[in-house]
């Protein structure tokens, strides 16, 4: 058994028998990690933090080497985000990229990047109006991070360089030529601005991203490719896409 100190995001969080919690965090040190919080629904002063949905907290805990579920000894919190509980596209927004993360990453596999995208993100949410902007700016930097990254670089098929006129195919999983998109039934038009601002976006850091602005018709070309491409890739249906 290790002892693990970490700063933790609670992605989902679930009533366990009688007094317990069992929440989901990704944590900063060893990714997504199923823990127990004991008697915190019994006591609620045995730990520092309710341990809600998408609050960020210093976590202390017993990581067992026989079992996927591990145990809480102390859990503070550092961070929450009270404009969640103001704001329900927001609220949704926060649902769905912690459901994403719950559902694509595995168990206990670093990724400090993606730990800080989630933080950058929720921190995003208390000042930024424009929702939609920032979830596909998640989408595009954790396909990146998490080895799911579509082929934006060249056509899929021929190796060429992408002109003007490619297609993207979500079955194949990224761009095509003008000559070979068409041969392809799957393939869905894309255009210019909307190849730029995908690849923009994966090599930006944050920071950069937010000042970038989107058309709406780039907008609603994203949401198609994207929203597509990730239920296709991860065949899994994220349930609470349907509100972004
Ligand atoms: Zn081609």
């Amino acid at each position: 058994m290790a002892i693990i100190t970490t700063e933790a995001i609670v992605l989902r969080s679930m009533d366990h028998r009688e007094t317990s919690k069992l929440c989901f965090f990704f944590t900063k040190k060893c990714g997504k990690v199923i823990a127990v919080l004991k008697g915190i629904r019994k006591d609620a002063r045995k730990f520092g933090s309710s341990a809600d949905k998408c609050t960020v907290n210093d976590i202390v805990f017993y990581q067992y080497a026989n079992s996927d579920i591990h145990l809480v000894g102390q859990c503070d919190m550092r961070e929450f985000f009270p404009v969640l509980r103001e704001n329900i596209r927001k609220m949704n927004a926060a649902e769905y990229v912690c459901e994403l993360l719950n559902k694509v990453m595995p168990l206990e596999e670093p990724n400090p990047k993606i730990y800080m995208l989630l933080l950058d993100f929720l921190r995003a949410l208390k000042t930024e109006g424009d929702v939609s902007r920032l979830v596909h700016m998640f989408q595009i930097k954790v396909l990146a991070l998490s080895g799911f990254r579509p082929h934006l670089d060249s056509c899929l098929r021929c190796g060429k360089d992408i002109g003007p006129r490619s297609r993207f195919s979500v079955l194949k999983g990224g761009l095509m030529c003008a000559v070979c998109g068409p041969r392809d039934n799957d393939s869905i038009a894309v255009s210019p601005g909307a190849v730029a601002t995908l690849l923009y976006i994966e090599k930006n850091d944050w920071p950069s991203c937010l000042k970038l602005t989107m058309e709406p018709s780039i907008r609603k070309e994203l949401k198609n490719i994207l929203n597509n491409f990730l239920l296709y890739h991860l065949e899994k249906n994220i349930r609470s896409s349907k509100y972004i």
